[in-house]
């Protein structure tokens, strides 16, 4: 199977071959048609399954064709709308789909909007319109207030990790902006996860949408070592300098719960001579982008991120994640190991787990269908034992018992603090 035979153009098979794609993923293979052919889709992929390529290549094409459309100039007016839930997201994706239409015969103009940077100068950027906008949804809006942008012109929506929009709480942003476009539009739903409130939306959103399904597809299974590590709490930095050390390891993302466990785990390894530095929500945008764009060119060995960093990035070659806190939710654990293993590549995810979090982790495992071999590395052995369980709900009734449920919320909780 190739590009060409997909239906593209020979301007979008040359930029895809440039960027190193030699044949299309199981994503692309089934969403290019259908997208070519105006349906709506509604995919359900994994990270790293090469979906952002498989909704761009035939939304530029076809954008490409509508160009000879008379365009008013300075309408404001914009026609494919690709809404991301964060910040990095909407640079990546942008940035993607800049590089996919580089060969196009006519120039697209793409607009990159997100907020924590100034609005001055997207408001330029926007004038006399956009093909393609790619977005946040709260400073979509502020856009459309500042009358920057129209959306009525709009005829492909994409919503790219929608679980993950609606778990930052951006649904109702989402419903405003749906109220601003045009009934007649081509509608692209993407999402790693289908929870009640994704299926209503996509219900509502998608007409007769083709569905696609490429997780758990042989073949398409990222290739992630999972390894659980048994360690004190007080001992998980010291163990990490071990591993990075004895191991050689070049590019490593850490996971911790908290903003200032990520600021006091990545100064207490860069004191230690290893080059490790903190990303969080409270790092300025600017800085975020420099952050990353130097760990991907391997200038930090260490990037030690909050939940922000769990969803959406891709750095190529990420050889290692280390959970040195585990997620609240299960559902971040499979994003977060889903940071390595991509595009094909290999990938380690290392679980430190202590006494206390030890249920939180088995929670982990039965909703995941995994069952993992504890490990201990020599010279960290745990010794601390779990701390007695805080019966929740039933507590205060005299006979009633905790369940073993509540025991293990009851341990989870005391373990896991909020970000
Ligand atoms: P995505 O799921 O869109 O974030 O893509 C994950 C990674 O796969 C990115 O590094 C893409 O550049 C890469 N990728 C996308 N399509 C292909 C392809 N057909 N062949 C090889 N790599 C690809």
């Amino acid at each position: 199977m190739s590009f060409q035979s997909l239906g593209l153009v020979a301007a979008l098979v040359s930029a895809a071959t440039e960027r190193g794609y030699a044949t299309p993923t199981p994503i692309q293979t089934a969403a290019i048609p259908a997208i070519l052919q105006g349906s709506d889709v509604l995919g359900s992929a994994q990270t790293g399954s090469g979906k952002t390529a498989a909704f761009s290549l035939p939304m530029l094409q076809r954008l490409a064709a509508g160009q000879a459309d008379p365009h008013p100039s300075g309408s404001r007016r914009v026609r494919a709308l690709v809404l991301v839930p964060t910040r990095e997201l909407a640079a990546q994706v942008g940035e993607a789909i800049r590089a996919l239409a580089q060969h196009l015969p006519q120039p697209m103009r793409i607009a990159i909007v997100f907020g924590g940077v100034s609005i001055n100068p997207q408001m330029m950027g926007l004038r006399g319109g956009a093909d393609i906008v790619v977005a946040t949804p709260g400073r979509l809006l502020d856009l459309v207030a500042h009358n920057a942008l129209k959306l009525s012109s709009v005829s492909t929506l994409v919503l790219d990790e929608a679980d993950r929009l609606f778990d930052l709480g951006f649904a109702e942003e989402l419903g405003n902006i749906l109220a601003l476009l045009p009934v007649r539009r081509q509608n692209l739903l993407f999402s790693a996860t289908f929870p009640p409130a994704i299926q209503t939306l996509a219900d509502k959103l998608l007409q007769d949408p083709v569905r696609i399904e490429v997780q758990g597809e042989p073949g398409t299974e990222p290739d992630i070592v999972q390894r659980v590590i048994e360690v004190d709490a007080n001992r998980r930095t010291q163990l990490l300098r071990h591993l990075i050390k004895e191991s050689k390891w070049e590019r490593v993302l850490v996971f911790v719960a908290t903003q200032h466990a990520a600021q006091t785990v990545a100064e207490k390894l860069y004191k230690n001579g290893i080059y490790a530095v903190p990303f969080h929500g409270d790092i300025a945008q600017g800085t975020r982008t420099d952050i990353l764009s130097q760990f991907k060119d391997s200038r930090w060995d260490v990037v030690v991120a909050t939940d922000l960093a769990a969803r959406g990035l891709d750095i190529v070659d990420l050889p290692v994640v280390v959970n040195y806190d585990l997620p609240r939710s299960t559902v971040d654990y499979t994003h977060r190991i889903g940071r390595t293993g991509r595009a094909g590549e290999s990938g380690l995810a290392i679980s430190f787990v202590t006494a206390a979090t030890e249920p939180h982790f088995r929670l982990i495992e039965k909703r995941q269908g995994l069952s993992l071999p504890r490990e201990r590395i020599e010279g960290f052995e745990p010794v601390e034992t779990a701390p007695e369980a805080v019966p929740q709900g039933n507590g205060g009734v005299k006979g009633a018992r905790p369940s073993k449920k509540d025991k293990l919320r009851a341990a989870a909780a005391g373990a896991i603090k909020p970000d």
